[in-house]
């Protein structure tokens, strides 16, 4: 069985919904999952926002609005008076729930409640399309099998262990339909995958059915070599290792959720990267093999700060390392890059929550240097740090501004940390040399 999950662009308007409806049915079973509508789950959020910060005057009538929009979209969508009702209940009883939460104290609970709603709404409506429509399709609620762990990771022998029972024990179905992004955290209460968390939803369900392939459909006909929004001319990789995935996720491409692959790539569990608005597109696949070598792809992440930490004690010393480290540790802070000298080590967070306490513990014992606004330009591809072309990035780097290098923590990788306003620069810079068939 395949796993197909489609994003809040693909069932964004009724017209879309209409296009994954006659995606899926092509008579293979298969699990669907769906987002929220795009633009929902940023509206649940200012809702929630709103009730932290008692603006209840906003968050009423941006409830309302939505609600009008969701019972716009199935009368649209639903012709049959008995599902057209059947939907405008659902949809009532959720808004009756969103009211009655501007009225209740705020509480992370309660936000990740508030959130939920978009995908409930979604996979409701779309089950009574595919009704409508003649298609044996049943909802599968995604709270009765996702759950994460107290470590926040999924929970992988519950979730299969309930999956396979809903399975065996429902009325079979051609397609069922279920929520991306919700589940249950180790005490049975609503939570979530973070954002974008759809994407993780399906390759979690691939893992525990064992599927034949996971497809990601997005707006966007997958995973480019670098990023559209900046640059022109970019191109869909068509095929990527589960490694080279993993980084570019991580590092900045916006098509996939960073933690997507893990749980597919143990098993070797196929995923495809496709567009729904041009289905026949190949799209990207990401499998176990590597089809070449190279620079495939390049990738930027904002909103990072770097750290340098310079200390005559790090001279021929021990163990410095280590304290420096248990002080990110304690404010529970990973690190991304990270670089070392003789005398100083500088390294990347991606979260300065707690970037005052890091520094003032750190000034116990360094002298240390703060910068902000730093973007990582991170370069993937098989076996890259080996590959003929890469000695060319020194000499294209000679104009852009290098804060930091990090060559060789993996055979995939390259990241260079740069000031977020050379960005823009540096990925076209970049994307001349290394895509554009002209020779330095
Ligand atoms: N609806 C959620 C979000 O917007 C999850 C997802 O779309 O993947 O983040
Ligand atoms: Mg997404």
């Amino acid at each position: 069985m395949k796993v197909l999950k489609f994003g809040g662009t693909s069932v964004g308007s009724v017209a879309n919904m209409k296009n994954v409806k006659s995606i899926i049915n092509d008579g293979e079973k298969k699990i669907v999952v769906l987002s929220a509508m795009s633009g929902t789950t940023n509206i649940l959020v200012g809702i929630a926002n709103d009730i932290k910060e008692r603006n209840i005057d906003k968050a009423l009538i941006d409830v309302k609005t939505l609600q009008e929009k969701y019972l716009d979209v199935i009368n649209e969508l639903l012709s049959n008076t008995d599902l057209n009702s059947l939907a405008a209940h659902y949809i009532n009883e959720r808004f009756d729930f969103l009211t009655a939460a501007i009225k209740t104290p705020f509480s992370k609970l309660l936000e990740n409640k508030i959130l939920a709603q978009g995908e409930l709404l979604s996979t409701f409506m779309f089950n009574c399309y595919l009704q409508q429509e003649g298609i044996n399709s049943k909802l599968l609620a995604a709270l009765d099998f996702m759950a994460i762990d107290d470590a926040k990771e999924p929970n992988k022998v519950y979730i299969k262990k309930q999956l396979s029972k809903l399975l065996n024990t429902s009325k079979a179905a051609d397609i069922y339909i279920t929520q991306g992004f919700i589940c249950l955290d180790n005490n049975g209460e609503v939570s979530n995958l973070q954002r974008g968390g759809s994407d993780y939803t399906a390759t979690i369900i691939g893992a525990a059915i064992k599927a034949e392939e996971v497809q990601i459909w997005t707006d966007i006909d997958g995973m480019h070599n670098n990023d559209p929004r900046f640059v022109e001319g970019t191109k869909a990789i068509s095929n990527l290792s589960f490694d080279e995935a993993a980084e570019l996720a991580y590092f900045g491409a916006k098509i996939l959720h960073p933690q997507t692959v893990l749980p597919v790539a143990v098993d070797g569990i196929p995923v495809r990267l496709k567009n729904t608005m041009d289905p026949e597109a190949s799209g990207t696949s990401i499998t176990n093999n590597h089809i070449e070598n190279g620079i495939k792809a390049i990738a930027a992440k904002d909103n990072i700060t770097a750290i340098k930490i310079k200390s005559g004690r790090m001279l021929q010393a021990h163990g410095f390392l280590k304290k420096v480290f248990e002080i990110f540790e304690t404010y529970e802070t990973s690190i991304d890059m990270i670089t070392t000298s003789e005398v100083a080590v500088s390294l990347t967070i991606d979260n300065d929550l707690n970037l005052e306490k890091i520094v003032s513990e750190l000034e116990a014992f360094a002298t240390i240097e703060v910068d902000k606004n730093q973007t990582i330009v991170c370069l993937v591809g098989h076996s890259i740090v080996d590959h003929k072309e890469t000695p060319l990035l020194f000499k294209i780097l000679k104009d852009v501004k290098i804060r930091m290098i990090s060559y060789g923590g993996s055979r995939n990788n390259i990241s260079l940390l740069i000031d977020t306003k050379d960005k823009i620069d540096t990925l076209k810079k970049l994307n001349t040399y290394l895509f554009e068939p002209v020779t330095v």
